[in-house]
């Protein structure tokens, strides 16, 4: 069976409502076991997909996950990656930027972390974060950015210095793909409780999830703002149905395998004097003492 993704991809620059977009429609599949099936398969295809991307060593993708919290980014990268090298992928997580970081530009720490060529990239969370938090708890004062640059279209200028920089990279060989996990504000609430209910769990919540979550209809608000203003074909955004985990694994590694196949990744071809070497070499071994 196949997926048709674009239901839940965003490329272009126009109206965009999260609201026309469901956090648990599975659409055709109808359990937890078929999607694992599929899973699996595709699991099985990233792996081949990322064998040849690594020995064609052109391009590099460069996936992003941004969520509310609870939404299930570590999960998902978990088990989408389960199958992958650990050679071939990178995985960075952001966090509040320390103060070294707040001494440079917002990229600096996202260059640092970009995906080398035949690799895959993983950002939980990423640059975002600075169209999203920030503006929702207006932190951009505390960035040291001089003054004068603080104004009321920042947001708007780093929505055009977000699309131009995933075009830069796309003109440089790293194809970018954007994961919202949508979740329902009732999910992440039984997810919550989950947390404190099991001491396995425990350590994943804290006092400030809580807080956040009293913002969320402005996060909302601002995560549609961000998609609208950030989708782009060489960074398009999609919209992950996040409150059945395993739907959303599926989708995801639906999206991973449909981007890699485009690339075309081939083993290099070895030259003919390679070739005739190979010989030699075969000869040399087993001719060994
Ligand atoms: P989890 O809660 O599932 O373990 P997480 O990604 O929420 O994972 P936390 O350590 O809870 O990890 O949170 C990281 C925090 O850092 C988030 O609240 C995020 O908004 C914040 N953050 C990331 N980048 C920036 C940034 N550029 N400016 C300000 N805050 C940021
Ligand atoms: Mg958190």
């Amino acid at each position: 069976m196949k997926l048709n993704l674009a239901r839940f991809r965003v490329t272009s620059p126009r109206k965009f409502k999260l609201s026309d977009y469901s956090c648990s429609n599975t659409g055709r599949v109808k359990s937890k076991e078929q999607a694992e099936k599929i899973l699996e398969a595709n699991i099985k295809e990233m792996a081949e997909l990322q064998d040849k991307m690594y020995a064609h060593d052109k391009w590099a993708v460069l996936l992003i996950f941004q969520a509310m919290d609870a939404a299930g980014k570590d999960g998902a990268i978990k088990h989408v990656m389960s199958g992958l090298n650990p050679q071939g992928t990178q995985v960075f997580s952001f966090k509040q930027p320390s103060a070294e970081e707040l001494d440079h530009d917002y990229l600096w720490r996202i260059n640092k972390s970009l995906p080398e060529r035949g690799r895959i990239g993983i950002f939980n969370r990423s640059h975002y974060e600075e169209i999203l938090v920030v503006k929702v708890h207006d932190l951009v004062e505390k960035e040291k950015l001089p003054h004068e640059l603080i104004h009321n279209r920042i947001w708007e200028d780093r929505y055009r210095q977000f699309r131009d920089y995933e075009r830069y990279l796309y003109e440089n060989g790293i194809v970018t793909v954007k994961f919202f996990l949508h979740l329902s504000k009732d999910e992440q609430k039984r997810r919550f409780l989950k947390r404190i209910e099991d001491p396995t769990k425990n350590w994943k919540f804290s006092e400030s999830d809580l807080k956040e979550r009293k913002f969320w209809d402005e996060y909302q608000k601002t995560y549609e703002e961000a998609i609208t203003n950030t989708a782009s074909k060489y960074g398009p955004w999609y919209i992950i149905p996040a409150d059945k985990k395993w739907f959303a694994r599926l989708v995801i590694s639906q999206v991973i395998v449909e981007t890699m196949r485009k690339l075309k990744p081939v083993y290099p071809t070895p030259s003919e004097e390679h070739i005739a070497n190979l010989q030699v070499y075969k000869e040399r071994l087993l001719n060994e003492e």
